[in-house]
């Protein structure tokens, strides 16, 4: 990019998944735009994730309907670095228009004039559309209850890398969600004491029937689901692609030796109390489990499929010693405890973004992405349009939808009535 200011009808903000899969809508409609990116292409997919991760969904579900993964098996989950080589194929399959190492620092509707004023690290522009497609996964939370101790090395998810990077001694992992207890079982695979607080978790079988998680959740609608569950907003989903996928057990994690805990509920003094919930929140995260199973077999009687039965998927394992008597206080040196991993997810930065499109409380106002600021557009964000919104097949259908929202707002601005035509 020049100093000198550009003008283009659409801008788009991020080129990870989000930011590719509308270029390709924006592409197909002949809209004419551009996509800034600071970093590299799918960034967050290179550096923003562990080492070993792998994609919690397998290589036939978790991609975009146009390009399939080489080199792997369909059923097999993707390691990271090949989603990230994957996106940047795809985007080179349509030329995208991408910028890569140009930040976005200021965007500004103009006044008495359509359009927005964009500052970037490289110089001006001028677009008719901003899309945000910034991620839902921007700035690591770490709660406020995290102590203040140097002894203690804390990190957050987005930064743990492999076992070698923590110190000798035992850690404890807040939060089972995905990340959390793929965490967990790799450090307890490394050889580590891992206590693992365990909070509300969706946790579906890996596969059931032959059929993997994703299948089932596509053809019963739950990707589509527009809402969460009331209550159930802050529930993770405990899924994992690693060693070839299995099902998060957690009770076979602590057969392993892991020492599930409930919720954390603070520091004092050097010890950690957690909240009397680890029970509760086991059972739920079961029957969610067994709620899939349930309507997995209705499915199978009412459509006549021949698909082969899994009695042993219904098996408990025996709780173990940590769930039936559960451990509410800790002193963090007594037990070891060197390290913290905070998995506790993440939060949206909209700083640069000086529009009238966020509520009260800062967030994101929108129907399916279109904005309450005419002209802007959130893609990616957690329930967009529906569950799926932010995994890498949800997004594409949140792209066309928003593209097909902006296509649509340049015909009325294109129209002449017909004494002009
Ligand atoms: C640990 C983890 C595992 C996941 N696994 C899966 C999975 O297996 N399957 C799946 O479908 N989904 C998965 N997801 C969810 C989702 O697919 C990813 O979070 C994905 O990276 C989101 O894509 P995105 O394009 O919306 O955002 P991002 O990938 O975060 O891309 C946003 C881009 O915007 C850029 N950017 C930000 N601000 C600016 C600015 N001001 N100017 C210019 N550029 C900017 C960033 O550098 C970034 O590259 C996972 C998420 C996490 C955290």
């Amino acid at each position: 990019m020049t100093s000198n200011k550009i003008e283009i009808d659409t801008l788009v903000v991020g080129a990870g998944q989000a930011g590719i899969a509308i270029s390709e809508h924006l592409t197909k409609l002949d809209i004419p735009h551009l996509v800034l990116e600071k970093n590299r292409i799918a960034e967050a997919w290179r550096t923003g994730r562990w080492d070993s991760l792998v994609a919690n969904g397998p290589a036939w579900h978790d991609r975009f309907p146009g390009m399939e993964f080489t080199g792997f098996d369909a059923d097999s989950f993707v390691p990271k670095e090949q989603i990230a080589d994957y996106f940047a194929a795809y985007a080179d399959k349509f030329n995208a228009p991408i910028r890569t190492g140009v930040e976005v620092k200021h965007v500004q509707r103009n006044l008495g004039r359509p359009g927005f004023r964009i500052e970037t690290s490289e110089g001006l522009i001028e677009a008719k559309h901003v899309v945000a497609a910034t991620g839902p996964f921007q700035r690591p939370v770490i709660p406020a209850i995290a102590p203040k101790d140097e002894r203690l090395t804390q990190i957050h998810s987005a930064h743990y890398r492999n076992p070698q990077q923590l110190p000798a001694g035992a850690v404890l992992i807040v939060g089972a969600g995905s990340s959390g207890v793929q965490i967990a079982d790799e450090l307890q695979r490394a050889g580590k004491q891992v206590y693992l607080s365990v909070g509300a978790h969706d946790r579906p079988p890996r596969s059931y029937r032959n059929r993997d998680f994703c299948w089932w959740l596509g053809v019963l609608g739950l990707w589509d689901a527009t809402v969460n569950q009331p209550g159930k907003e802050h529930v993770t989903i405990a899924v994992s692609g690693a060693h070839g996928g299995y099902t998060v057990d957690f009770r076979e994690l602590a057969h392993e030796g892991v020492k599930l805990v409930g919720l954390t509920r603070a520091f004092q003094n050097g010890n950690v109390t957690f909240a009397p919930d680890l029970q509760e929140n086991i059972a739920k995260g079961d029957e969610n489990y067994l709620e899939l199973l349930d309507a997995a077999d209705a499915y199978i009687t009412r459509n006549g499929l021949d698909l082969p039965e899994e009695p042993t998927a219904r098996r408990t394992l025996p709780d173990p010693e940590c769930m039936a008597h559960p451990i509410l206080e800790l002193n963090l040196s007594e037990a070891g405890i060197t390290s913290i991993i905070w998995a506790t997810g993440y939060t949206v930065d909209y700083s640069w973004l000086d529009v009238n499109a966020f509520d009260e409380k800062g967030k994101p106002q929108h129907q399916r992405g279109v904005s309450s600021e005419a002209g802007i557009y959130f893609l990616g964000l957690p329930w967009l349009s529906r569950r799926g919104s932010t995994f890498i097949w949800g997004v594409w259908h949140d792209a066309k939808y928003i593209a097909d929202h902006i296509a649509t707002q340049r015909n009325y601005h294109q129209y002449q009535n017909a004494k002009h035509r």
